[in-house]
Order: C-alpha cells, then sequence, then structure tokens
C-alpha cells in the first residue's frame, strides 16, 4: 500500500532476445515467482509490472515490456523501445545462434532509441537456461566481461527462469575455464 508521502518512480525496461530464449518465462519468475514449461510464444508485446518498496520514502514500478523475438524483423520494434530506461538483451546458452543474435539486438536497440542525454540505453546482457549448462559460452571461449565491454553492455548475468541452483556452478565453471 502506498502512503501518501512516498514518491513514486516508473521505469520502463524492455526485454528483448531472439524466440524462446526465455524472455517471457524470466519475467514471469522475477514477477509471479513461478515457471511453467508451457509458455505460449509472445505475440506483439506483453507487460509485466514488478512494484518495488525500495525504502520508506520511494516506490520504484519497473514496467517490463516483453517484445516477442520475431518483432526484430519488424518496424515495431522502434514503438515499443521509445521512452525505455533499461533493457535486458537474452540469449539462450544452449542455442549458439541466439548468442550470434544478440549483437543485432544491440544495434536494432541503439540504432532506433538513445536516452534524453543522447547516451544509449544501458543494457545488460543475460545468459538463460543455465541450468542446461554452458556450452556455447565454453565451446566458444567466449570472454563475456570482454565481450560487454566491446560490445557496450553494461554486464552480463548467468539466469535460469527454470532452476536455482545454476549460479555457484557457473561460478566455478567459470573459474576454472574461462578466466
Ligand atoms: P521467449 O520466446 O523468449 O519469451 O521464451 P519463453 O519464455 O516462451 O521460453 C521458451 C521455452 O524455454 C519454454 O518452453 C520455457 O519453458 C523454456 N525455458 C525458459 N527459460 C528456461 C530456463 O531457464 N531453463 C530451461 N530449462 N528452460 C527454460
Ligand atoms: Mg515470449
Amino acid at each position: 500500500m502506498q502512503k501518501h508521502n512516498q514518491k513514486e518512480h516508473l521505469y520502463k525496461l524492455l526485454v528483448i532476445g531472439d524466440l524462446g530464449v526465455g524472455k517471457t518465462s524470466i519475467i514471469k519468475r522475477y514477477v509471479h515467482q513461478n515457471f511453467s514449461p508451457h509458455y505460449r510464444a509472445t505475440i506483439g508485446v506483453d507487460f509485466a509490472l514488478k512494484v518495488l518498496s525500495w525504502d520508506a520514502e520511494t516506490v520504484v514500478r519497473l514496467q517490463l515490456w516483453d517484445i516477442a523475438g520475431q518483432e526484430r524483423f519488424g518496424n515495431m520494434t522502434r514503438v515499443y523501445y521509445r521512452e525505455a530506461m533499461g533493457a535486458f538483451i537474452v540469449f539462450d546458452v544452449t542455442r549458439p545462434a541466439t548468442f550470434e543474435a544478440v549483437t543485432k539486438w544491440k544495434e536494432d536497440l541503439d540504432s532506433k532509441l538513445v536516452l534524453p542525454n543522447g547516451k544509449p540505453v544501458p543494457t545488460v546482457l543475460l545468459a538463460n537456461k543455465c541450468d542446461q549448462g554452458i556450452d556455447v559460452l565454453m565451446n566458444n571461449g567466449i570472454k563475456m566481461d570482454q565481450f560487454c565491454k566491446e560490445n557496450g553492455f553494461v554486464g552480463w548475468f548467468e539466469t535460469s527462469a527454470k532452476a536455482f541452483y545454476c549460479k555457484v556452478n557457473y561460478m566455478q565453471c567459470s573459474e576454472m575455464q574461462l578466466l
């Protein structure tokens, strides 16, 4: 419940990436704390709202725009991107092509949207389905920190909408093999 002296901030965040990488699943996990193996493909765009009680005086409303993977090939992304404050670009660690598409999504975003101060929108890279292993990253010897620096991402995280345990595994793996 909002108290009348609280300040409210509304931020629009984009979640983009190829079809089936898990965008809708990540949002469902974050907003509703659940997972289903049977989501239907998003058509156009879906919305979700996450309300955070930031501190006693501040409420943050995150408006998450879940944009269908195939939309990069249309003209609507320009409209969907409008006035976003940040973005997540998601790929599926089990499908190399979805990682290759990451830079295309970034280009699409940066060519259609800049912040009011003229800077690109802060974008975080999400390596999803890490409960399935991290084959793409491993097999290609990709150094993710370097990739982020070179391609203008503010950072990256391994994620799983399905399982919770992979973070530790991944950290161990990354120490052994990626660094
Ligand atoms: P979207 O097209 O990017 O929105 O992808 P969806 O969220 O619809 O997910 C596509 C499929 O991948 C669905 O069958 C999901 O259950 C599955 N999926 C999504 N995230 C994960 C994950 O982290 N791990 C696993 N194992 N499956 C996932
Ligand atoms: Mg979807």
